[in-house]
């Protein structure tokens, strides 16, 4: 295969391992908390759940300093589990679905609250304010095969050493085999795939020079920083 340029492979660390995991896509489900949802204003549907997305490479490795990204003046933290897919499928069984799971990390979805706020009040799509550049911070994946499938386990998002975030993951309203079931009824997942999964309450703002440290309670950590 020749290519007019070199192609780029967005990828992830993995935990204990050289090799690193291809990013094939980034989906995410938005209210999958009842106390974001109601800090949002936003009502909770089950059956139907919210997702969108963001491009593949806006994953940002552990550890970076994050540049305050362009358009925003109220750049929002949301720290969400990430589950990472070794295969895929369209229209998949929950009972099934987390034979597809290749591991778990810590992963911060950026948001551009004010053109998120814009978006909302006018009908209009999300993309400029979810999946922008370096939007997606993450931690190196845990293997299933290591660590399991968690079903508890705290998630928290410290700022400059004070806690802004914090929930169990057995608070999420639908599990990890219901979003993978839901989104294979809206697209053919892969191998290299990314779900974020919602996140806690406690969102709020992140400012140039503010630092984060987030936990998935024996899963990952995740530390950045804004500049
Ligand atoms: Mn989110």
């Amino acid at each position: 295969m020749e290519y007019t340029f070199a192609p780029h492979i967005p990828s992830v660390a993995i935990d204990g391992s050289e090799a690193r995991f291809p990013v094939h896509r980034i989906y995410c489900i938005g209210r999958n908390y009842a106390e974001h949802a109601k800090e949002m204003g936003a009502s909770v549907d089950r059956a139907n759940p919210v997702f969108f997305c963001k491009p593949a490479d806006a994953v940002v490795a552990d550890g970076a300093q994050i540049a305050y990204p362009c358009g925003t003046s109220d750049l929002h933290h949301e720290v969400e589990m990430v589950v990472a897919l070794h295969s895929g499928g369209s229209n998949l069984a929950a009972p099934d679905a987390l034979r597809h799971v290749f591991g778990y990390g810590v992963g911060l979805d950026l948001t551009r609250r004010d053109l998120q706020a814009k978006a909302k009040e006018k009908g209009l799509p999300w993309d400029t304010a979810k999946a922008f550049d370096r939007s997606a911070p993450i931690s190196a994946l845990r293997p299933a095969r290591k660590v399991g499938h968690p079903l508890r386990g705290s998630l928290e998002l410290e700022v400059n050493g004070k806690l802004r975030q914090q929930a169990d993951i057995s608070d999420m309203i639908i599990g990890v085999p219901q979003i993978i079931q839901a989104l294979s009824k809206l697209f053919e997942l892969a191998a290299g795939d990314l779900i974020f999964t919602g996140t806690p309450a406690g969102v709020a703002a992140l400012a140039r020079g503010d630092w984060f440290k987030a936990r998935l309670e024996g899963i990952a950590e995740l530390h950045g920083a804004i500049v």
